[in-house]
């Protein structure tokens, strides 16, 4: 089984398109906010309506555009960006948004997802600070998740912990009879780590591999509608440099 992994996608059609012209894979997953920041929020999540994932989960812009949460501890530009979205979506493609799953979430006996860690949906995982008792918080060999817009590999072999940036593109064989692993595919439509292409993972458990791919996309068309939108200058801006 090829699974295509991906993760804060952020209303950010171009990117989306550019990830989803990679068929190589047999099931998607989806680890959350797809909406949120970018201009394109109703044809995004038509796109990932089509994709049928397998399984998703909610992330936190998601909860705020569907109205589950207020947003009061978003920074000013998120929470425009939110407030904005919610008006933009149809009827049906809020109530998807809406119904996204709470993670994290057991897929198989192999494989959890979560969008901000496994043990709080809204926990931020950023590399270089392990954190063993994460692991103590799912039961699969390998646990995916989103929400620091940056790739990103823990592992686990016995009490060592490892944890560090993912300089994509990168071919990962995973040693899943001793190891364990926590794996962050980036973001597809808002990267954080300095590189502005649009990111993803795909995992093959046939080979155990797990593979980061980056692609680059039509950044300026993305922000000019950014700024047509009247969303905040940043958000425009931040795209080109990946940040
Ligand atoms: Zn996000």
């Amino acid at each position: 089984m090829r699974y295509l992994v991906i993760s804060d996608i952020h209303s950010n059609l171009e990117a989306l398109q550019v990830v989803l012209q990679y068929h190589d894979y047999d099931q998607a997953l989806m680890l959350g906010d797809i909406v949120g920041y970018g201009a394109n929020p109703e044809e995004v999540v038509q796109l990932v309506r089509e994709l049928r994932p397998v399984a998703t989960v909610r992330g936190n812009h998601d909860k705020v555009v569907a109205g589950l949460e207020t947003g009061d501890v978003f920074v000013s530009h998120a929470l425009a960006a939110a407030l904005w979205t919610r008006q933009q979506l149809s009827v049906e493609s809020l109530q998807y948004v809406r119904d996204l799953p709470v993670g994290p979430r057991q897929i198989d006996a192999h494989i959890s997802i979560a969008h901000g860690s496994p043990r709080d949906e809204d926990e931020y995982l950023f590399p270089y600070h392990p954190k063993i008792a994460v692991f103590d918080a799912f039961s699969t060999r390998i646990c995916f998740f989103g929400h620091t817009h940056i790739p990103t590999v823990f592992y686990q072999t016995g009490e060592a912990t490892y944890s560090g940036h993912v300089e994509s593109p990168l071919k990962l064989t995973l040693n899943l009879e001793y190891s364990r692993y926590l794996i962050n595919p980036g973001s597809v439509g808002q990267p954080r780590d300095g590189d502005p292409r649009a990111a993803f993972l795909v995992l093959d458990t046939n080979t155990s591999t797990a593979e980061f791919f980056r692609v680059d996309y039509d950044i300026q068309t993305a922000q000019r509608k950014i700024r047509e939108a009247g969303l905040p200058d940043f958000l425009s801006e931040r795209l080109a440099r990946g940040v």
